[in-house]
């Protein structure tokens, strides 16, 4: 197991010990008692943080997509209708993920919802919180870890430069994890959401297939119980690892976007642990919730509260870029 997965780990078996912390959005970190700066002085820390370090490692959660228009995941809103309105009409989804959840009765009927779902992400154009954060960190030695299987962040770095421990909408595993294979799963929504027209069911001959088992493909996620560990997981965990074991004696900033509270333990508790062991580490965290600043690192942190896309652009401004 690769270093951060071990983190991440430990904590998740803590979080579970202390269960009830989390309930109502709580956290059962120590957090500082000094109250926090404005928001206008807020933002200047934030760009002078930004500026003072070595590199940057980014943690992006589901907050970070929400901000810019991918916000359907989760309630029937102006976008989830406009995305999914012939199935919002009949099905009474509040959200996209409820239909992914939903048991379809049939494969074609399945794939009409899911082949919809996933060319939502992979065709939305990159969206402006990332544009923002693009020109925050372009210039610095920086790598991205994310938890959004929207493929945002591949829209504009290298694979090398993004760790994507949840998954990833363009690949397909075996729905029963057959094989360690995983394979493009572009080409086929394609073909799927043409065929299908204004219709709300693919061709049988369409639905994605195991080439190894026959079995009905999946996309790459976590979440539905059935996310493939094999080596592209392992990869993530392992770019991420080499990331913090090559920089941890430098200026490290951990810049933590839109974590939510379903899963805090991969991003936001390993980077509160990493910025407290690291000798020269900072962190900063934008979230439009929470305001969570541990007291162990009251020093070299900060916490803004605020809308992500209006934070990340006045930050931006801040710094004349
Ligand atoms: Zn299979």
């Amino acid at each position: 197991m690769q270093p951060y997965e071990e983190l991440v780990s430990e904590l998740t078996y803590r979080s579970f010990m202390h269960g009830e912390a989390y309930q109502n959005g709580g956290t059962p970190y120590r957090m500082t008692t000094k109250k926090p700066l404005p928001y206008r002085d807020l933002v200047k820390r934030a760009a002078g943080m930004i500026e003072d370090a070595d590199c940057i490692l980014v943690g992006g959660g589901s907050g970070l997509s929400a901000a810019g228009g991918g916000d359907f995941y989760y309630s029937d809103n102006a976008s989830y209708r406009a995305h999914f309105g012939k199935f919002a009409e009949k099905s009474g989804f509040k959200g996209a993920f409820a239909g992914s959840f939903y048991p379809w009765p049939t494969p074609e009927s399945r794939w009409g919802y899911l082949a919809t779902f996933l060319d939502t992400t992979i065709n939305a154009p990159l969206r402006q919180p990332y544009k923002d954060l693009d020109a925050l960190i372009s210039d610095k030695d920086f790598f991205v870890l994310t938890t959004n299987q929207d493929t945002q962040f591949l829209k504009i770095y290298p694979w090398d430069k993004v760790a994507e421990i949840q998954g990833d909408h363009r690949f397909f595993q075996c729905g029963n994890c057959c094989t360690d294979e995983v394979w493009d799963s572009v080409g086929p929504v394609g073909e799927m959401i043409g065929a299908m027209g204004d219709g709300l069911e693919v061709p049988s001959d369409l639905v994605p297939r195991c080439p190894h088992c026959g079995r009905e493909a999946f996309p790459w996620v976590r979440g539905y119980g059935n996310f493939l560990q094999g080596e592209l997981y392992e990869e993530q965990y392992r770019k991420v690892s080499e990331w913090i074991e090559a920089h941890r004696e430098r200026k490290v900033l951990f810049f933590e976007l839109g974590v939510g509270r379903i899963t805090p333990a991969f991003i936001q508790e390993p980077f509160w642990m990493l910025t407290a062991q690291l000798p020269h580490a900072h962190y900063i965290s934008v979230n439009n919730v929470t305001q969570f600043l541990p007291e162990a690192i009251e020093d070299r942190g900060i916490a803004i509260r605020k809308d992500i896309a209006k934070a990340l652009a006045d930050v931006r401004s801040d710094m004349g870029r």
